[in-house]
């Protein structure tokens, strides 16, 4: 785990304010902005400031954190105006597709999603 507060990723650097970006949603916790590489007309991540680097580093005492991320989701794909619906992903490693490596939720919407994904 990195000294720094939020770790070293682009995520980290994000939280900490060192990449300039706005956030839909902050708290304590946890922030929510919108990919830069949108995959879908809405397309937003929610990211824990706790550098947790993957769904499979997160242990028992997560649960609370991992719970609260969902919720944030949920009420920022209000805010947005997706009631249609939308996709909740997270992709955990090299076979999940993960590629920065601080544990986000990505939300989708706006357009019927395909499953099964690529
Ligand atoms: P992963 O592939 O790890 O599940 O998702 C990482 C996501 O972060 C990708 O969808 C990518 O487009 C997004 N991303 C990477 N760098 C940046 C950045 O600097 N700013 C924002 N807003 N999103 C980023």
């Amino acid at each position: 785990q990195s000294a720094k507060p939020g770790g070293d990723t682009i995520f980290g650097k994000i939280i900490r304010g060192e990449i300039k970006t706005d956030f839909l949603y902050e708290d304590e916790q946890c922030v929510a902005f919108n990919d830069i590489a949108a995959q879908a007309p809405t397309h937003f991540l929610v990211v824990p400031k706790k550098p947790i680097v993957r769904l499979s580093d997160a242990t028992e005492s997560d649960e609370q954190l991992l719970g609260h991320l969902l919720v944030v989701a949920k009420k920022v794909a209000k805010e947005k105006g997706l009631d249609n619906g939308y996709r909740v992903t997270i992709n955990d490693g090299p076979d999940g597709g993960q590629s920065v490596y601080h544990i986000h939720i990505h939300v989708m919407g706006g357009r019927q999603m395909g499953w099964p994904p690529g």
